[in-house]
C-alpha cells in the first residue's frame, strides 16, 4: 500500500459540502482506504486575489493504484462534482491535487510529485501538520513543521 496526502480546495458554491463529497467519493476510490481528514480551512485565494476565499483540507489515504490510475479517480470525481473552470487559478468547485505519493518522485506535465508548490502554501502545510507534523518532504528534506514556520499563515483559519 501506497500512504498518499491530498490537497482539497473550493471556491465556488457551496465548498464545505463539495469537499465533504469529495471526501466521500474518494472513500469509494477501488483498491483505496480513507485514513485521516484534516480539519477545513478558510483561505484567502492565493495566485489571485479578485476572487473568492477558499476553503481547504488535506487527505490522507493508502491505496494500490499506481500514481497515475489514482489521479485519473481524482479527475473523475472532480469531473462529477461539475467543476467549473474558465480561467487558470479562476474559481471552481472542487480542486483535488497530489502532495505525496508514497517516496515516489513523478515530473510530468500531467502529474508533478511532490506537488512544486506545497511547501510555499501555508493552506496545504497547515492542514498537512495537523495529520503528520513529522514527516519528511522528499523536496525539501525539512518536516512539515519546519516548512511551515518559514510561511506565514496568518490567512489560513481553522472553520
Ligand atoms: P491547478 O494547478 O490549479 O491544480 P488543475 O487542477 O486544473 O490546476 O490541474 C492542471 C493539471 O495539473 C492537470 O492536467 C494534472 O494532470 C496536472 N498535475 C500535475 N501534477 C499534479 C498533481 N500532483 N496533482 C494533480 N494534478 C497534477
Ligand atoms: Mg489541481
Amino acid at each position: 500500500m501506497t500512504v498518499v496526502f491530498l490537497s482539497l480546495g473550493s471556491n465556488l458554491g457551496d465548498k464545505v459540502a463539495y469537499l465533504n463529497q469529495a471526501i466521500q467519493s474518494l472513500s469509494q476510490v477501488h483498491e483505496t482506504q480513507l485514513v485521516k481528514v484534516s480539519s477545513f480551512y478558510r483561505t484567502a485565494a492565493w495566485g489571485k486575489i479578485d476572487q473568492d476565499d477558499f476553503v481547504n483540507a488535506v487527505v490522507q489515504l493508502e491505496t494500490n493504484l499506481e500514481a497515475i490510475d489514482f489521479l485519473r479517480e481524482c479527475q473523475q470525481i472532480e469531473k462529477d462534482l461539475d467543476r467549473v473552470r474558465h480561467e487558470h487559478w479562476g474559481p471552481r468547485t472542487i480542486d483535488i491535487d497530489i502532495l505525496l505519493y508514497g517516496e515516489e518522485t513523478f515530473n510530468t506535465p500531467d502529474l508533478k510529485v511532490p506537488h512544486p508548490f506545497m511547501t510555499e502554501r501555508a493552506f496545504v502545510l497547515v492542514p498537512l501538520a495537523e495529520l503528520t507534523e513529522d514527516l519528511v518532504l522528499p523536496n525539501t528534506g525539512k518536516t512539515v513543521l519546519e516548512a511551515l514556520a518559514q510561511l506565514s499563515h496568518e490567512d489560513v483559519t481553522k472553520i
